[in-house]
C-alpha cells in the first residue's frame, strides 16, 4: 500500500532505509527539525541543518522515488538558550521559500519550562507572520499530559492560530482528545518500546476514529524503526479494517493536512518523471 511517513529524521538513517521504505509503499515523507543529540553551538550550526534538509535529503530521496517534504525551527531542548534560539528564528525566514518547506517545526515543549515557552511563542508568533503550518512535538516524560495541555493553551491563546493548519504529534491515549476536541490535526508515534506500538494505535483509531488523525515512525538517531507504519498497515489489516480506512490514515490524511501549505507540490507516484538521482554518497 502507498503510504507517506509524516514524520522520520532522514538524516540519522542510511540510504539503505530510503530504500526498504520505498519498497514498503512509502511516497513521500516530512522530515521535522530535531534535536541532533547535541547542543549547536551558533546559528551557523542551524543554517547548514537547514541547507541539508532543503538540498541534499530531497536529492537522497528521489532517488528512491520518495518525495521528501521538511519543517524548520529550533527545537524545545535547545530553546534553553533564548538568545541562541533568536538567532535562529531570525535566520529561519532565508529557507521558508524552498519547495519542499512545509512550516515551522516541530516546535514544542521537552521539560515544560518558562524559556521553552517563550521560544515556542516566539515561533507560533513566526509561523502566523508568515502564514506557515505548524507542527508540535509533545513531551515524552511523564509531564506529556501537563505538557501537551500548556501547548494547547499557547496555541488558543494567540486568536491568529486556525486549529486546522496545526498537528500535534506524539499523542497517546490520554493526550488524543486534548488535541483534537480543539480541531487540530494529531499524529501518533509508533515506537518499538516507548510512545505508541502499531497495537495501540490500532486501539487509539478503533476508540477515537480515524478523522484528522495520522501515524509515523519518527525514526532518528535512537531506537526506532523506519518501517513503523508499514508494521500499522499489517495490524489494522490483521483486525480487518478495510484498506480504504488504513489508507485514510497513512495517505489520504496526511495529504490533506499538507495541501494546506501553498508551496505543496505533491506528485503522486504513478506519475512520477524526471527523477533527479542523488550525488553517491
Ligand atoms: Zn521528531
Amino acid at each position: 500500500m502507498d503510504y507517506i511517513d509524516p514524520h522520520v529524521h532522514m538524516v540519522s538513517r542510511v540510504t539503505d532505509d530510503y530504500e526498504r521504505m520505498a519498497r514498503m509503499g512509502c511516497v513521500a515523507i516530512s522530515e521535522p527539525a530535531f534535536w541532533a543529540g547535541f547542543d549547536r553551538g551558533s546559528v551557523d550550526g542551524f543554517r547548514d541543518y537547514f541547507r541539508q534538509l532543503t538540498d541534499f535529503e530531497p536529492r537522497r530521496a528521489a532517488a528512491v522515488g520518495i518525495q521528501h517534504y521538511t519543517w524548520l525551527c529550533i527545537n524545545a531542548k535547545e530553546a534553553e538558550n533564548v538568545s541562541l534560539a533568536r538567532e535562529v528564528i531570525a535566520m529561519i525566514p532565508e529557507f521558508l521559500g524552498k519547495p519542499n518547506v512545509l512550516g515551522i517545526g516541530e516546535i514544542g515543549l521537552n521539560k515544560n519550562t518558562l524559556n521553552e515557552a517563550t521560544v515556542f511563542r516566539e515561533q507560533v508568533d513566526l509561523a502566523m507572520k508568515t502564514n506557515e503550518l505548524i507542527l508540535i512535538h509533545t513531551p515524552h516524560l511523564q509531564d506529556k499530559y501537563k505538557g501537551t495541555r500548556m501547548i494547547v493553551d499557547m496555541l488558543l491563546d494567540d486568536r491568529r492560530v486556525d486549529p486546522a493548519r496545526v498537528l500535534i504529534d506524539h499523542v497517546e491515549e490520554h493526550t488524543v482528545r486534548v488535541a483534537r476536541d480543539h480541531g487540530f490535526w494529531c499524529a501518533m508515534t509508533l515506537y518499538p518500546t516507548t510512545k505508541c506500538t502499531p497495537s495501540r494505535a490500532a486501539d487509539i483509531i478503533e476508540q477515537y476514529g480515524d478523522d484528522r488523525i495520522m501515524v509515523n515512525s519518527a525514526g532518528d538517531w535512537g531506537p526506532s524503526n523506519p518501517l513503523a507504519v508499514p508494521d500499522f498497515v499489517m495490524e489494522m489489516r490483521r483486525r480487518g479494517h478495510a484498506d480504504s480506512r488504513i489508507r485514510k490514515i497513512v495517505y489520504e490524511n496526511p495529504l490533506e493536512f499538507f495541501r494546506q501549505c501553498r508551496n505543496f507540490r505533491y506528485t503522486p507516484p504513478d506519475t512520477l518523471r524526471d527523477l533527479t538521482p542523488a550525488d553517491p554518497v
